[in-house]
């Protein structure tokens, strides 16, 4: 088995000073998560320093975005092997807030974790159902479509090196989080549409998780850790999270 995996997104907060004594106290305090991988994944502008405060420890630094492109006249975008080369190793993709407030469709989020494989980083494909197709029984429909996009580009077997984040929208950031039975039955299905390939591919639940939910869902069989947002704001909390994870 894989190890687990508790990421740390901390969108768009902070500033330099918060980024480095956050990034360093994960750092001194790495022997409580041995057992499990734990990522930060800071602003882009703070990524150095971050990487900085955190070598030499058992904590990863990933980066919240990438561009689908390789190099070239593309004012403001990042490529994987910028992000590669400052010493990155994971980058979340297709995030919900990067799908609904920039227009990332299924095709570009695609795009981006064929990308991120092709230069070096492990992306964490982030995939999950709104309120309203959550209310009309939608999710399978969603997930299935947005899994199918990146199968379709890069095969199965590449798909299952990578991470899937499923985030429901409706628990991120709300404090309404999916049931661990609702968020098992989700992963399953995932699991599932991964067929053999997908045994050791982490699945990982995103949305309110925080250190008094965390337990019974990292319990579930099919979840294999978190992605975490407001609740990595706060290293203490974090810390109690990835411990969960480590018990689970
Ligand atoms: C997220 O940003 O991916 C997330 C799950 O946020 P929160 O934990 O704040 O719901």
């Amino acid at each position: 088995m894989t190890k687990p995996l508790v990421a740390g997104n901390w969108k768009m907060h902070g500033n330099a000073n918060t980024a480095a004594e956050l990034a360093t106290h994960l750092a001194l305090h790495d022997s409580a998560f041995v057992g499990v991988e734990v990522v930060i994944f800071p602003p882009a502008v703070h990524l150095d320093r971050v990487i900085t405060a955190a070598a030499s420890s058992m904590v990863s630094v990933g980066a919240q975005n990438m561009s689908q492109w390789a190099s070239g006249a593309y004012t403001g975008e990042v490529s994987g092997e910028m992000l590669n080369d400052i010493g990155c190793d994971y980058v979340l993709v297709g995030h919900s807030e990067r799908r609904a407030l920039f227009a990332e469709s299924n095709q570009v989020v695609a795009e981006k974790f064929k990308a991120a494989q092709q230069q070096g980083l492990t992306p964490i494909l982030c995939v999950g159902e709104s309120l309203q197709q959550h209310q009309q029984g939608q999710t399978v429909k969603v997930v299935t479509e947005q899994i199918a996009a990146v199968t379709d580009l890069v095969g199965t077997k590449s798909l299952c090196k990578g991470v899937i984040a499923y985030e429901p929208v409706w628990a991120i950031g709300t404090g309404e989080v999916a049931s661990p039975e609702q968020a098992q039955a989700v992963h399953t299905e995932i699991r599932s549409q991964l067929g053999s390939q997908g045994a050791n591919t982490r699945i990982i639940y995103g949305g309110s998780v925080n250190a008094t939910n965390a337990g019974a869902l990292f319990a579930q069989p099919d979840i294999d850790g978190g992605l975490v947002g407001g609740a990595s704001l706060e290293a203490n909390e974090f810390l109690k999270i990835a411990q969960l994870m480590v018990q689970g």
